[in-house]
């Protein structure tokens, strides 16, 4: 069933490729690239080697996929639209270097790519996508948990997600995405696309994106959760200096103590400042706990005792 007989109303342009008829899906982040000089700067970006394992997420119609699976030794697809997974797989499912995968990246397990034995080579995967821009972000974290296997990835974002990336202190775009990406990969923004380059044109413009996992993280933290909730929680109030908005996790007592200015405002701190923070507060906590636990243990043999 299509969108028009759904919804009643039409949801994008048509477009036709090889008799195969596909109207664009909105909810599914459907901008389809065919500006040919962009594909082949992408393509000369990821620079595809003929022992490479890539996996591209959305490979819509195939704009990429065709000039990837030249070049790579093997390409796993996920698509989540039914139609075009039908249409890739057949025009391209022939090929038994390409194995199409249909369902949602946001479910998708990478390790499941892999040989399940000892033999699975860490870091071999080469992730490359034109993400569905609604899904981006989440789409991003999601791979990232399964970042050892991963060598490189390559995307096409919108150019604010890439600017908001690669962000270093003090700029506009400075945040906790750029924080919790650096903290995982280094970030480098490639080049920009316009909107002319895709069917349907996006209102925004459009950037790729090169993030490669690093083999060893810039900072150590004792929990990466713990610093996650800090930056979560001094960008929501962006405005307050470091000691007015972590209030709620650490006393001005404790943050004084670190080597951080406490008057500077969160955009003005780097990754190691706030990894020294989150530290501080894990540790305080693994203290709170451990009196607890002694606490406890103390009147239960004074419960004995009795
Ligand atoms: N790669 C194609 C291109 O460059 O022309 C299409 C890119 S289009 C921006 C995004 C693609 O991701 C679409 O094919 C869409 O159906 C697919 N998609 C959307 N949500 C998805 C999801 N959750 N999991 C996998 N694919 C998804």
């Amino acid at each position: 069933m299509t969108d028009t007989l759904r919804t009643g109303r039409p949801r994008g342009p048509d477009l036709q490729k090889d008799g195969f008829h596909h109207q664009a899906r909105k909810r599914f982040g459907q901008n389809f690239l065919h500006d040919q000089n962009i594909i082949g700067r992408i393509i000369r970006a990821i620079a595809p080697q003929a022992g490479d394992h890539l996996v591209e997420i959305g490979p819509g119609q195939g704009a990429l996929t065709r000039h990837l699976l030249q070049q790579c030794g093997h390409l796993d697809a996920v698509e989540l639209d039914r139609d075009l997974a039908a249409y890739l797989q057949s025009t391209l499912g022939a090929d038994p270097r390409f194995a199409l995968h249909e369902g949602d990246v946001l479910k998708f397990d990478l390790r499941s790519l892999l040989p399940q034995d000892a033999t699975a080579r860490p870091r071999s995967l080469r992730v490359v996508g034109n993400l569905p821009y609604n899904i981006s972000t989440p789409c991003m974290f999601h791979l990232l948990q399964s970042e050892q296997w991963i060598a490189d990835m390559h995307f096409m974002l919108q150019l604010e997600v890439v600017q908001r990336l690669a962000a270093v202190p003090g700029d506009e775009h400075y945040g906790r995405l750029s924080l919790m990406m650096q903290y995982h990969c280094t970030v480098e923004h490639l080049f920009d696309v316009p909107g002319t380059a895709f069917v349907p044109q996006p209102k925004v413009c459009s950037a790729i994106v090169r993030l490669v996992p690093h083999a060893r993280k810039p900072v150590q933290v004792l929990d990466v959760a713990c610093l996650q909730d800090v930056v979560r929680i001094a960008f929501t109030q962006r405005r307050k200096t470091l000691k007015n908005s972590l209030r709620t996790l650490i006393s001005e007592a404790a943050l004084s103590a670190l080597p951080i200015d406490i008057s500077l405002r969160p955009e003005n701190l780097s990754l190691a400042d706030y990894a020294l923070i989150a530290d501080c507060i894990t540790r305080s906590r693994q203290q709170s706990s451990l009196e607890a636990d002694t606490a406890t243990a103390r009147q239960e043999e004074s419960r004995v005792e009795n």
